[in-house]
Parts: structure tokens; sequence; C-alpha cells
């Protein structure tokens, strides 16, 4: 049984290139960050090797070997650091050339090849041209057209997408009991079961999520000098991009409430603040307010001046008051 949440359709082609024994060398499974790309890849990799009946079984040596990290035959790599490295490909060139230790096939998991540089691209390509037999390769990437096109012609693409909201729903409902809970995670995860599965395990990602958006609506309540000042405070906090993705998400909320699709809120417990922030302003402040974050969001990635940015971002949006101690 595949122990996969949503992605049925990825999940009934590997079964049937399984079964008809039709493997391709290399597959790339692409989407979002926690979409459930590495967990579907392992998934695989563990029905190769499974020695039950109804592969993956999830109670052979192999396939619990697979799902502890301890197969011989079954690796995974990440980048190290920022990229993924020509280094660690020509490691796994020796490795891929012996023959399986213990299972059938020798399966390797490349995660974010987006990361790779261009000589390790350059090295796996010699590779993907003539795949070891016993080899399966399994690249993941955000996006296809982040890799070299001569690598993506050699692999099959699975291109996964947002889980729909019930599905995941009802997979939080079999792990927590508290309803408001799984409503909550569910709209948070915007597809993304692989980081519903982790707020249930680390509620610290929602208590972070709130602390964020606290730091938003205490800007809200500023005038210009003061939005300055925690511009420079929050230029160093730890995770500026996790902070930006929730008050991107706060002002598609506010935009929705603007338009009547309360329905489709995702912060459903910062309710009332938000819509406090949607009656005391325009759309055209939350619109401004929403892009300025994206923008910034953008910037990030491209190593900008992290103070500036957020002053920049800050003094575009609206001055509105909201219910919240200012403790700032
Ligand atoms: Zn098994």
């Amino acid at each position: 049984m595949w122990q996969v949440i949503g992605h049925t359709w990825a999940v009934d082609l590997l079964q049937r290139s399984l079964a008809s024994q039709r493997l391709a060398h290399a597959y790339l499974i692409t989407g979002p960050d926690h979409i459930g790309k590495t967990h579907l890849a392992l998934e695989f990799a563990a029905a190769l090797n499974c020695n039950g009946e109804e592969v993956p079984c999830h109670h052979c040596t192999p396939c619990r070997k697979t799902v502890q990290g301890t197969h011989p035959d079954v690796q995974v790599i990440e980048p190290e650091g920022a990229r993924l490295k020509i280094d660690q490909i020509r490691r796994l060139q020796y490795d891929l050339a012996l023959s399986p230790h213990e299972g059938r096939r020798r399966v390797c998991v490349i995660s974010q090849f987006e990361r790779a540089t261009t000589e390790a691209a350059n090295a796996l390509l010699k590779t993907l041209e003539e795949p070891p037999r016993h080899v399966v390769l399994i690249l993941t990437a955000s996006d296809a057209s982040l890799l070299l096109p001569t690598i993506v012609s050699r692999c099959q693409i699975l291109p996964l997408r947002s889980v729909p909201t019930p599905i995941i729903e009802a997979a939080l409902r079999e792990r927590i009991a508290e309803e408001a809970r799984v409503q909550l995670i569910a709209a948070l995860a915007g597809g993304r079961v692989g980081w519903a599965l982790q707020a249930i395990q680390e509620p610290a990602l929602l208590e972070q999520r709130q602390d964020n958006a606290r730091q938003m609506l205490q800007v809200l309540c500023h005038g210009r000098a003061r939005r300055i000042q925690q511009a420079e405070m929050l230029a160093t906090h730890e995770d500026v991009q996790g902070m930006l993705q929730t008050w991107q998400l706060c002002w598609r909320d506010v935009i929705l409430l603007q338009h009547h699709c309360e329905e489709l809120l995702a912060n459903t417990d910062l309710y009332e603040e938000l819509a406090q922030i949607a009656t005391s302003s325009s759309p055209e402040q939350a619109s401004t307010a929403w892009q300025s974050t994206r923008t910034m969001l953008d910037q990030l990635e491209k190593n900008v001046n992290a103070r500036l940015a957020l002053e920049v971002m800050f003094l575009s949006w609206p001055r509105v008051e909201v219910g919240v101690t200012d403790s700032v």
C-alpha cells in the first residue's frame, strides 16, 4: 500500500510501470516545497526493492530500511549548503557503478536538483546518457524549467500539484481530534501536505506564524518613524522569509475579506484582527500591501539589503488601528 496523501495519478503511473516492469532509468518529480516530492520518491524506492506481495508493503526489511534511511542501496542526496556540487555527483557515480548490496536495484533520490551547479548537472548528464542497468534515479525540483533541457528530456516527469484541501483535512482527521485545528492547518497548508504533517508534529510552526502576524499588526498601528525602527529591528530576524510569507498570506486574507470571500480564509484563527484591517483599509491599499510584500519576497532571493527593503515595504502599508498590545 502506498502511503501517499493525494497525488493519486502519480502513484497510479508508478504502480503501472512497476507492474509492467517498464521502468524509466530516471524520474523527475517537480512541485513546490513541502508538496510531498521526496516522500513519493521514497515510497517508490521502497516499492522497487520490496519483498512483500503488495508493494510497498511497509513491513518487510527492505521497506523498513528504506523508510528509516538505512537501506544500503537507497541513497538520498541533498545540496551541501546552497548548491549541489560536482563532488557529490562524482561520489554518487562511483557508488552507482557497483552492484546492489542487498536489493534488486540501486535507487538514488537527488533532491532540489535546481540547486545543482552547471558542472554537477553536466556530470549527472553522463550517467543519464548511459545509466547502469540496476539503477533508478529520481530527481526532484521545484520546476522543470529550472533544469538543463538535456536533463529533463532524459527523465520521466511527474509534476505534482497542490493537494486539495478536503484531502488534507481527511488525512489530518486521522491524526488529530480537534476539528478547528484540522481546518486551520489544512487552510494554512495551501495544498502542501508535507507542511500540514509537519505542523501537527511541531506546534512551534503555528506559534511562529502567530508571532509573525502580530508583528505585522504592530507595524500597521505605527507611523513612519516607528516603522523605520521596526524595519531595522526585524531585518535581523532569524527567518525573514517565513515572516514575509505569513504577511503575504495575511494580506491575501484581508483582500478576500474585503471581497466577502470569508470561506476561503487561511488564517481563520486571526479572523477578528484581519477583519479590522479589511474594514479600515481600502481594497487598493490592501492590494498594494500584498504586492509590496510579494516584491520583497522576490528581492530576498537576490540578496537585497533586508533593512532598506523592509523600510520601503512598511511605508507602503496603510495605517490601521488594530486591537493589539503595543509592546514595542
Ligand atoms: Zn516491503
